[in-house]
């Protein structure tokens, strides 16, 4: 396979950057290594100059991941590489990823630089950034509001001066697929170096066109494209992963390309993502949401019996689901084994290490025992629960007692373990999750904003299990907790402490 595009990930580095989606160390080495499964080229694991989390984790992914290429985040300035070569030269093969923004408006209300003073440090620092790392990545950024002769004319001096990958950002999601691709073929023919560099394609998905805005990119010669998983990343998000990674395997006739992702482990990745930042995929998502290989219409669902050709253009195998079993819907109950269990767990994309399947395994128990049969849904919520309070939980509970009622003051009395400490607390609140909140404050004394809390049921009836996500602002960052059970104000008080102990951590 000579003529391939890379996958270039940057949920650690543009997806962690949106709202919410702020990942500790373990949980970023947890994604990195599912990334590697995936086989994706590089792994942009973060901006290292940006805080020392962001070295820490950079240099650390760097030290475990082998295979993908880890790539680290640069302004075009020497403290900062410097500071990015610090975090990757202990990979096998590490990346520096420098960029510097071209367009009119960037260089007169950003940078107040004129285009000449730009194309000179932009040379600068890729020599320099090249001289301490041969495999080196320039970004013009907002490239595609850059006029194209000036880009043309930086794309060509930095590749002269050692970039090896330069890519093409459409930082604000503003291009459309025909003018992106044009701008790309623009630079395959004005650049005279160009087949010394690979060019990658960067796209934002403010007007929903990230996906086919790089798929114009791939068609007129780009080799690389950045993506993040579940399409996470500022704003409207990143180009989603899942999606143009199956569209080239899909329509490998006509784009005449292919990736070396393994594509049996989309959805592992999806879901990981999806627990770890508590941002739910929506059902009718590509790829990915729990309706994409479902036939509902009668018509649809004969024609799919008879011949699956004939309503499905990809088979749910090739993203990592077992087809069958999903259409039979095996339901568990307290009595299934734990070898049905983790097979389940295996058929619905979920790469567990065994203490995971210990605790999901347990958790499944107590759930059994209130609900008799449990479903694919409540499964997912239980190994979200499980994921989530896994990181080396500080605060568990011990102990939750709730009063409330019409007539009745809602109160909660809470009892917290924090290593060998116990501490309890009663509170009075507006109802009863407030009490709770109000409890657990008490014990942890970390004075966050709690900004959200949403609830849903995961599955139907009375014994549903509810899902609840709470987003605390603690310090200028925003924090996810997710908890479910099938008594709601338990959910609330779970997900709540995992909310703050991703804060202590
Ligand atoms: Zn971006």
């Amino acid at each position: 396979m000579s003529d391939y595009v890379r996958i270039f990930d940057t949920t650690l580095r543009d997806g962690e950057q949106c709202p919410g989606a702020t990942m500790n160390l373990e949980e970023k080495l947890r994604v990195a290594r599912q990334l590697a499964l995936l086989n994706v080229d590089v792994i942009e694991a973060g901006f290292p100059i940006a805080s020392k989390d962001d070295f820490e984790a950079v240099k650390t992914i760097a030290g475990e991941i082998e295979g993908p290429e880890i790539a680290g985040l640069c302004r075009c300035l020497p403290k900062d590489i410097e500071r990015g070569w610090q975090a990757v030269k202990g990979a096998r093969k590490p990346r520096l990823h420098i960029f510097l923004a071209t367009s009119k408006i960037h260089l007169q209300y950003k940078l107040r630089k004129a285009e000449d003073e730009i194309l000179r440090q932009a040379v600068e620092m890729t020599k320099y950034a090249a001289s301490l790392c041969a495999n080196v990545e320039f970004s013009p950024e907002d490239a595609s509001r850059t006029e194209r002769s000036f880009l043309a004319e930086v794309v060509e001096a930095v590749i002269e001066a050692g970039a090896t990958t330069v890519n093409i950002p459409d930082t604000v999601g503003y291009a459309v697929p025909w003018e992106y691709g044009e701008t790309i073929k623009y630079l395959r023919t004005h650049v005279k170096n160009i087949d010394r560099a690979v060019l990658s394609a960067h796209c934002h998905d403010d007007l929903g066109l990230a996906v086919a805005n790089s798929l114009a990119a791939v068609a007129n010669g780009a080799r690389q494209v950045e993506v993040a998983v579940n399409g996470l990343g500022e704003r409207a998000g990143n180009c989603a992963l899942e999606e143009i990674v199956m569209a080239i395997k899909t329509r490998r006739e006509v784009l005449g390309v292919d990736t070396r992702v393994n594509t049996q482990q989309i959805m592992a990745a999806s879901r990981l993502v999806s627990q770890i930042t508590g941002f739910p995929v929506p059902p009718n998502k590509a790829i990915v949401g729990s309706n994409a290989f479902k036939h509902e219409a009668g018509i649809h669902q004969h024609g799919v019996l008879v011949h699956r050709a004939t309503y499905e253009i990809m088979s749910p195998e090739q993203i990592g689901l077992n087809p069958e079993e999903i259409a039979q819907g095996i339901v568990l109950g307290k009595h299934s084994g734990h070898h049905a269990f983790e097979k389940r767990l295996k058929d619905l994309g979920y790469n567990l290490t065994q203490d995971e399947v210990a605790r999901a395994l347990e958790r499944f128990k107590e759930v059994a025992d209130k609900k008799k049969v449990v479903y694919d849904e409540d499964l997912h919520a239980i190994v979200e629960d499980v994921v989530a309070t896994g990181a080396r939980p500080t605060y568990t509970i011990d102990y939750l007692s709730v009063t409330a009622g019409s007539h009745l003051i809602p109160t909660a009395t809470v009892r917290l373990r924090k290593g060998g400490r116990v501490v309890q607390r009663a509170a009075t609140g507006d109802g009863p999750v407030d009490a709770v909140f109000k409890a657990i404050s008490s014990i942890t004394h970390i004075k966050g904003e709690l900004l959200d809390y949403a609830i849903r049921s995961v599955t139907s009836g009375r014994e549903a299990m509810g899902e609840v996500t709470v987003k605390v602002r603690y310090k200028e960052r925003i924090y996810t907790g997710v908890a479910a059970s099938t008594d709601v104000i338990e959910a609330s008080a779970k997900a709540y402490v995992n909310c703050l102990n991703r804060i202590l951590v």
